[in-house]
């Protein structure tokens, strides 16, 4: 009896595993033409001074509309770009398209905002990253203090030695770093205070319980203090409340993004709403 049933496991078990195969075979095959296509599109965030509201910048977020299957998740499409190296043609383009449409908003009358974009362990370590970011500010004519770079705990820890002199020189070219999902991934804190940081983001995992799980108000407000003490600022993610914007802004959080001020807008909203808020002189 019992052997049969542990054969049965095994069967769901290789269903299963077969069917996560496939549907990446299938992700990987239909990613392959998304940007010649035009199936992919940037969507944005607004960030925001914890304590006056005021927008500081925007973070662009990857969206892909695939003509059958609708709307594809990130957390789908980005792990098998990755993992298929597929993340380099598309992290370009994202780079690129980013620093568009901020200069355009600029053009047409924004007052100059941060654009935020993420960047990929891949990414990071191809030989030509520098010159990639580098060519999407010359091409685009986005001055570089307006561009951040946000990067993962675990893809500056791959290889550090390497991170420190790729993000030393983004950073000598005046454009700002963030480390994301601060507290989730593996890091050193000795490292950490050697590379050229600006941001680090509270995770939304710390974030979501924070009015009643002490252990995540502690990380939440332990991360604030020992950003401030490396003189870093701090973006809280995911801030859905008012209850959550105040415990951040009464402990000293800089900024802020999350649904309780927007969700990501195409670019046509984004740039409506960001004009309304925060219009040039
Ligand atoms: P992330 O960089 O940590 O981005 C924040 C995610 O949280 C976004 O999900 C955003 O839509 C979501 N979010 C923001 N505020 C709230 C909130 O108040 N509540 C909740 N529940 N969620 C909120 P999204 O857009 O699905 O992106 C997921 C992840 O995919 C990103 O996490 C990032 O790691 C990755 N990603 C997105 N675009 C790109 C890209 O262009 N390149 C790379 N390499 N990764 C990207
Ligand atoms: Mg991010
Ligand atoms: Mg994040
Ligand atoms: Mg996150």
């Amino acid at each position: 009896h019992a052997k049969s049933a542990g054969r049965n496991n095994y069967q769901f078990f290789a269903a299963d595993m077969n069917q996560i195969a496939t549907e990446r075979l299938d992700i990987e095959r239909k990613l392959r033409h998304a940007i010649s296509r035009n199936e992919l599109a940037l969507v944005y965030q607004p960030q925001f001074r914890a304590d006056s509201s005021r927008p500081t910048g925007v973070e662009a977020l990857l969206r892909w509309h695939h003509p059958t299957d609708g709307m594809i998740s990130p957390d789908r499409f980005i792990p098998v770009a990755e993992e298929t190296g597929m993340i380099v043609e598309i992290g370009d383009w994202v780079m690129l398209t980013a620093c568009r449409e901020m200069k355009h908003w600029i053009d047409n009358g924004l007052k100059p905002l941060r654009v935020a974009v993420n960047v990929s362990a891949r990414q990071l370590r191809r030989r030509d990253f520098c010159e990639t970011v580098a060519g999407a500010l010359a091409e685009s004519g986005l001055p570089a203090e307006l561009l951040e770079l946000e990067i993962t705990e675990s893809s500056v820890m791959e290889n550090p030695q390497e991170a420190i002199h790729i993000l030393e020189r983004i950073g000598r070219m005046g454009i700002s770093l963030a480390i994301d999902d601060f507290g989730t991934g593996y890091s050193s804190l000795a490292y950490l205070k050697l590379f050229p940081i600006d941001h680090l983001k509270i995770d939304r995992s710390f974030v979501r319980d924070i009015e009643h799980d002490l252990n995540d108000r502690a990380i939440a407000f332990g991360t604030i203090a020992l950003a401030h003490s490396l003189g870093l600022n701090v973006i809280a993610e995911g801030v859905e409340t008012a209850d959550q914007l105040e415990l951040l802004r009464a402990n000293g959080c800089d900024e802020v993004q999350g649904y309780l001020f927007s969700k990501p807008l195409t670019s046509g909203a984004a740039f409506a709403f960001l004009h309304a808020a925060h219009p040039a002189e």
